[in-house]
């Protein structure tokens, strides 16, 4: 068997990456060990954001861009991506300031190009008490404005199921156990069906998410990869107790925390904890649970929540290595190819949902010299999305 694009991972990011390739008229084949959507891509603060909080770090091309995708995103998936009004609630002692955040959302929106979805307001000291019973000693201001939401699997699987109609070929439950970089094209051997199997492919994309640096040693010659971490990030899925959403700043470490109604639930989260262990060993600490409901209870004081009234869900960031905390590290995707001109192995780790479509186009534009002239050219900014059953 012979493939333009063999990718490992039905993650978000191999899922995209197997549509644009699939409506760019490649022959694609994706392997996925376990489930689509079923590891990091599940596991997401189920947001489709520009990042507000990345204007910190002045990462203003990524926030550009995720905006831009937001507006696409929620143009052709209208059934799995939907706007909902955060609220930032700002005490006297928060880290930001009124001005701070009123700066920040006016930057947001001049960086969408004055979208309308951008608009954002400072609430009305009378409309505090509509907020779930906030903490309201020491506030200082509220300000709304809007993000959209999602089902991260139900979009996997949206982008995959769109991969399979444009031609990709799903092979699920498939392993990828190793491959050999040849002149001109890469063998790659795969456990499919219950037994050892293997294929020919021009190009071989590493999309396996937390566990792409331990694949990429299976490669012959190994491709080089700068050093990366996990980090992980653990939700909570509680009892409703909330009506609005909230992007809270917690009060020991000023991190940013979201409380979102998602799905007839609470999503609470999140955290970073460095995970050393091998990836699906991912789940939520006790310390996580703790540290999530203390600020809960920082901010709506008359909640009683329990422990054991939580669901946990828990995902690994995959950050460059570089000191700081992983809070404050660059979010932008890392791409990284065996060679620079005609690669045959190119690596995508990090990034973001929300921005999974521009990473694909991106990965795209680094595997058409490897490759036969495009077949043909659908834009996958025009393909409609639809939930899987
Ligand atoms: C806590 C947290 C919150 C986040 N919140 C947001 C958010 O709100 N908005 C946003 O835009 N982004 C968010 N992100 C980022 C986003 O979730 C990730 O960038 C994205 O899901 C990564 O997808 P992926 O496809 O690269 O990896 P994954 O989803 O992990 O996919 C990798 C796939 O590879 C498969 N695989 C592994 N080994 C093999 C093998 N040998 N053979 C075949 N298949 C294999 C796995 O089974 C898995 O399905 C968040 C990330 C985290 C961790």
């Amino acid at each position: 068997m012979s493939y333009d694009i063999t990718i490992i991972g039905a993650g978000i990011t191999g899922a995209g990456v197997a549509q644009a390739a699939a409506a760019a008229g490649y022959k694609v084949a994706v392997f996925e060990a376990s489930e689509v959507g079923g590891a990091t891509s599940s596991n997401s603060s189920k947001l489709i954001h520009g990042g507000l909080r990345y204007l910190e770090s002045f990462q203003f091309s990524l926030v550009r861009e995720s905006l831009l995708e937001r507006e696409i995103l929620l143009s052709i998936a209208p059934e799995l991506v939907k706007l909902a009004p955060l609220h930032i609630p700002i005490y006297k002692n928060s880290q930001r300031s009124p001005l701070t955040i009123h700066t920040g959302l006016s930057l947001y929106r001049l960086l969408s190009g004055w979208d309308a979805t951008t608009k954002f307001s400072r609430l009305d000291k009378a409309q505090w008490p509509d907020l779930d019973g906030i903490r309201t000693e020491q506030l200082k201001a509220v300000y709304r404005y809007q993000e959209a939401q999602t089902d991260d699997r139900a979009l996997t699987r949206a982008v995959m199921a769109s991969a399979c109609e444009l031609g990709a070929e799903l092979m699920h439950p498939a392993r990828f156990n190793g491959a050999t970089i040849a002149n001109k094209h890469v063998e790659v051997t795969y456990q499919h069906g219950g037994r050892d199997q293997s294929l020919s492919t021009r190009v071989l994309v590493n999309c396996a998410g937390p566990w792409a640096s331990e694949l990429n040693k299976r490669i012959t010659p190994t491709p080089e990869l700068p050093p990366v971490e996990l980090v992980q990030g653990s939700h909570l899925l509680l009892p409703p107790v909330l009506h609005h959403h909230y992007y809270l700043e917690s009060p020991s470490d000023g991190r940013a925390v979201f409380a979102l109604p998602w799905q007839g639930k609470l999503l609470l989260g999140t955290t970073e904890t460095p995970h050393f262990d091998a990836p699906e060993t991912a789940q939520c600490h006790p310390h996580e649970t703790h540290y999530l409901l203390t600020i809960l209870k920082h901010y709506f004081p008359h909640l009683h929540v329990l422990p054991s009234s939580a669901e946990t869900l828990a995902g690994l960031r995959v950050l460059p290595k570089t000191q700081g905390t992983a809070f404050g590290r660059s979010r932008d995707v890392m791409m990284l190819a065996d060679q620079r001109n005609n690669p045959r192995v190119l690596t995508v780790m990090g990034g973001k949902l929300t921005t999974y479509r521009a990473t694909a186009w991106e990965v795209m534009q680094k595997l058409y010299p490897s490759l036969p002239p495009a077949r043909r050219g659908i834009d996958t900014r025009q393909i409609h999305l639809h939930p899987v059953d």
